[in-house]
């Protein structure tokens, strides 16, 4: 039992040729049948099964169905969900239940969606290939040697896998759209502050965004419409109104579309199949009467440094809370309380977090904060006005997700440098603040996926979905 759409699914329900919990059922089973794939932290066996029931019975009484009426959906673990674990795949969460529901569970449960479990990621969704999570990593669903990217690693394997038709991730500098390219999957990063964070564990509080992967576009663009919005609960929730994301898509049309090609998105360095198989989708909509525009945005090379020290910074606010006092792992050696902060600490954290507390304390402290912290804001100023010039220009930006296709496991986790360049085209919108996704173009020789990423204005989601529902149409015909 497996769907290609929402829409597919949607029409099987409510026709009753197959009932909600056959098909949460079949998803439980094929779950069951991959655990060696690591993909699920924690499987809601009982209470999928109990909420798809409950949906059945509500058809039966003849009650409006919701919007996502029965769409089974993976949750990376770092977004709450009252009453289930919540571990960020960190040790130092390890036994904590989450409290509340994230504003977005509690809408996505307003409009009938089942939540089939939790999934993994790279521990505080730090990390390009969900290796850095207490779990373990995830393999590639095309190579199982490979990566599947990260951090919403978890995210992007279950919905490549047919193990949830959507899932939730987070993204702060690229974690929707690199996993989504690595495993060739729709996945959505809107634009800062249009989906409320309550509920999401922090990292980068000022680049966080809960990020959507799909099968295509379409799909994404329903569970947007419901989950988008202001939040009393997240002051940095847009006050926007939420458009209808199918209508907006309609209107868009590759003919005269503009699409900017920005220079530094094709660098010498760039994986030679990665590059080829891009071109060649651009090549395609250009036949189909898209505009290629020749764009510059010089600034793309101080991308990584400006992204790691703005996030270290905050992440080593962020991640203050977990001292072992309030919640969470707590060693059990301290014989005092600051030896108690610090083991539990020490044993809590696995070393890519620590590492990045530490660079952060570093860029924050005094000496240091002019020259790095400082410096890195003007940066982000730059990027923001560098991005709003070009999009004036061109309704999207284009060019790869990720430099290179996915990578075999372990061969960058001795280099942490290497692994902050899985990042270098998608932390710019993440520093901008502006929406982009990335859509599913082809394969690479050894029949790896690759991943084409758009970049749109603040804003224009229902652009952008419309643009990577054309993109990845015209690579059917
Ligand atoms: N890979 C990037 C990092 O490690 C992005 C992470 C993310 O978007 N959460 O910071």
């Amino acid at each position: 039992m497996q769907f290609s759409s929402y829409r597919d699914l949607r029409e099987k329900l409510l026709a009753r040729e197959m009932s909600c919990e056959a098909v949460v059922m079949a998803y439980l089973q094929r779950i069951e049948a991959t655990r060696d794939r690591n993909i699920y932290i924690s499987v809601f066996y009982d209470e999928a099964l109990r909420q798809a029931r409950s949906l059945d019975r509500k058809l039966d009484a003849g009650e409006t169905p919701g919007k996502l009426f029965g769409m089974p959906m993976a949750i990376k673990d770092n977004i709450s969900i009252e009453g289930t674990g919540l571990t960020c795949a960190s040790k130092i969460l390890s036994n904590y239940t989450a409290v509340y529901d994230a504003t977005v569970i509690r809408r996505l449960k307003e409009e009938d969606a089942v939540f089939l479990g939790k999934v993994n990621m790279d521990e505080f969704a730090m990390g390009s290939s969900n290796e850095n999570s207490s779990f373990g990593p995830v393999p590639n669903p095309y190579d199982s040697t490979k990566v599947p990217g990260g951090s919403s690693g978890g995210s992007a394997a279950a919905v490549a896998g047919d193990l949830a038709l959507v899932a939730l991730g987070s993204d702060t500098g690229g974690s929707v759209r690199q996993p989504a390219g690595f495993c060739n999957v729709v996945g959505l990063k809107p634009t800062y502050g249009r989906i409320s964070r309550y509920g999401v564990v922090a990292f980068g509080s000022s680049f966080d965004q809960i990020g959507i992967l799909s099968k295509n576009a379409d799909d994404a663009a329903a569970v947007l419409g419901v989950i988008a919005g202001n939040d009393g609960s997240d002051a940095t929730s847009s006050h926007n109104q939420v458009p209808d994301y199918g209508a907006e898509m309609e209107g868009v049309s590759l003919r005269g579309l503009k699409i900017g090609i920005p220079k530094e998105y094709f660098p010498e360095s760039l994986n030679s199949d990665v590059a080829s198989v891009i071109q060649e989708r651009l090549d395609l909509l250009r036949s189909l009467g898209a505009e290629m525009i020749p764009i510059t945005l010089p600034e793309s090379d101080y991308a990584i440094a400006a992204y790691y020290i703005l996030t270290t910074a905050e992440a080593s606010s962020n991640l203050a809370r977990f001292d072992g006092a309030r919640y969470g792992y707590r060693s059990e050696k301290s014989s005092d309380l600051s030896d108690m902060y610090v083991n539990s600490r020490t044993e809590g954290f696995g070393e890519e977090v620590k590492r990045r507390i530490m660079l952060g304390t570093y860029v924050l402290s005094a000496g240091y904060y002019d020259t790095y912290y400082k410096k890195a804001q003007q940066v982000r100023r730059v990027f923001l006005n560098r991005y709003r010039e070009a999009l004036a220009n061109v309704d999207v930006i284009a060019g790869p997700t990720s430099p290179f296709p996915p990578f075999g496991i372990g061969d960058k986790m001795d280099d942490p440098l290497e692994m902050y360049l899985a990042d270098v085209f998608t932390v710019p919108a993440s520093i901008a603040g502006i929406p982009a996704l990335s859509v599913p173009v082809g394969f690479d020789s050894s029949g790896l996926p690759v991943g084409m990423q758009l970049i749109g204005n603040f804003f224009e989601e229902g652009k952008l979905l419309g643009t990577a529902r054309a993109v990845q149409n015209a690579g059917k015909v």
